[in-house]
């Protein structure tokens, strides 16, 4: 991959839509766009002052008009890649989009790789790297809570609570390697005594940022839900009752083109994602077995745990079975058909199963009552999902994690932060302190990419799309 040529695509979804894009960036796009493009005003693109849009026409070698566009020129340094830009805004359809991108690519643009727009943002230092992660974070933001943490990414938020963890790390560097310098002195008290407290207030940093992603991926995974209970106890009923109210997002823009994304429910700005829907739905064509055995995959894989059962009736042997399996941290039993005769009678005086009703360690209740035919407690079983979710969100939510390399990244280095407290208390030679700090320092250089490898780069831009 290089960096000095000029990269081409098409930056909208393809689709039927008003206006489509197909963007160029690197030092030619200005001299390609002007080889396809006729002003209104014949006046070139070269000759256009910076950001501005000029109306006209594409056109192909054999002056075939091919679309009506405006293409807006923005030049080097202050465009998205800091690199000259160029955006034709065509019509937005696959025939004119496709027609026009061969004809940016034959007179001398590459096809851009997946997010290589954001990556040269990157390499040409214009953002850092948890920026460019969280630009893509912003694309596939589920809700607007979702959203909201990865704007505030993107502005910096992640990265000034790094560089401020590594600033800690360099002044610590700074004595230790002082000492290194006059083998004969040993490190002297004060200045041991300021290492450490500047090591346990990065210490404090790491652990609150590593807490924070708990929550943080939920935020941009949503929250894995799994429905289970034996067959007709409500299930489906309960899926359509939630998704009837809060179905996610997209499909309730009206007239987009994107796809839908289905079963996604956003229940108080969290996106909530519930499992194997397929399954729920078809449950009765499934033998007891089979299904017991899928509940239990499932209460294995979920960050939370509905289990229902049909107030209607006594509690069955499978009903039991599944109430003994949960994990009370994250399992909410849902009675189901209160609006019928009531059986099952559970309440604090006569648990099922002690450790469901103690609650989880969140202290949320682990009980809901409903009617999902009637959509009766819907909204208060919608309270106590947001309780679980919401269990192990930092109580400043100034900066959430929500990226599992970062989390990873993070570990790391607190890894390394707590053998230089260790190696601290035992007086260890001042080179081997800095070995560990040195450590913590290039790991926490990771997030914003001071310190970084071309395998990481390209691990994190192919998840991007081509266009991006
Ligand atoms: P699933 O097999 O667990 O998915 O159960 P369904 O959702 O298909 O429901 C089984 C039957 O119970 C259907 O006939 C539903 O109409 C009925 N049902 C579901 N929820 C309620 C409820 O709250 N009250 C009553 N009376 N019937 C319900």
């Amino acid at each position: 991959m290089f960096i000095d040529d000029t990269i081409t695509a098409i930056s909208t979804p393809i689709g039927h839509s008003g206006i489509g894009i197909v963007r160029l960036s690197g030092r030619d796009s200005i001299k390609i766009a002007d080889k396809i493009f006729a002003s209104h005003k014949k006046k070139t693109l070269k000759k256009t002052p910076t950001h501005r849009l000029v109306y006209g026409h594409i056109i192909s070698s054999h002056k075939e008009i091919i679309d009506e566009a405006l293409v807006s020129v923005m030049k080097a340094p202050h465009t998205y890649t800091k690199e000259n830009i160029v955006e034709i805004n065509c019509h937005g359809g696959p025939v004119p989009l496709r027609r026009i991108l061969a004809l940016v690519l034959k007179n001398g643009a590459r096809l851009a790789e997946p997010g290589e727009f954001t990556r040269r943002a990157f390499l040409n230092g214009r953002i850092d790297l948890a920026q460019a992660e969280a630009v893509l974070d912003v694309i596939n933001s589920l809700t607007e809570q979702s959203r909201k943490t990865a704007v505030e990414q993107l502005s910096g938020g992640l990265s000034k609570k790094t560089e401020s963890i590594r600033e800690g790390l360099l002044s610590i560097i700074a004595i230790v390697e002082a000492y290194i310098d006059f083998p004969e002195e040993e490190i002297e008290f004060p200045a041991l005594k300021e290492m450490k407290k500047t090591a346990l207030s990065i210490r404090k940093s790491l652990r609150q940022l590593i807490e924070s992603s708990q929550y943080g991926m939920i935020l941009r995974d949503g929250l894995k839900t799994a429905i289970i209970g034996r067959p007709n106890v409500g299930k489906s009923s309960l899926l359509n009752a939630l998704l009837e109210q809060d179905r996610a997002i997209v499909t309730e823009v009206p007239g987009t083109t994107r796809d839908i994304i289905e079963d996604y429910l956003n229940i108080h700005g969290l996106p909530v994602k519930i499992m194997d829907t397929a399954g729920i739905r078809k449950v009765e064509d499934i033998a007891e077995k089979e299904g017991v055995k899928r509940s239990h995959k499932a209460m294995k894989d979920a960050d939370l745990v509905l289990i229902v059962l049909d107030g209607s009736e006594s509690l069955h042997d499978t009903d039991k079975e599944l109430i003994d399996k949960a994990n009370p941290e994250n399992t909410i039993l849902v009675i189901n058909k209160i609006d019928l005769q009531q059986k099952i009678k559970l309440d604090k005086k006569n648990p099922p199963s002690p450790p469901l009703l103690k609650g989880g360690k969140g202290g949320f209740d682990a009980i809901a009552k409903i009617s999902a035919l009637k959509g009766k407690g819907i909204d208060e079983l919608k309270n106590k999902i947001e309780d679980v979710a919401l269990h192990g969100r930092p109580a400043n939510a100034a900066v959430t994690v929500t990226n599992i390399r970062h989390v990873h990244v993070l570990k790391r280095t607190l890894k390394s932060v707590d053998s230089f407290i260790k190696e601290i208390d035992k007086k260890t030679s001042p080179e081997f302190l800095s070995v560990e700090l040195r450590e913590a320092l290039d790991a926490i250089g990771e997030i914003t990419g001071a310190t970084t490898s071309e395998d990481i780069l390209n691990k994190i831009f192919t998840n991007f799309c081509i266009g991006k």
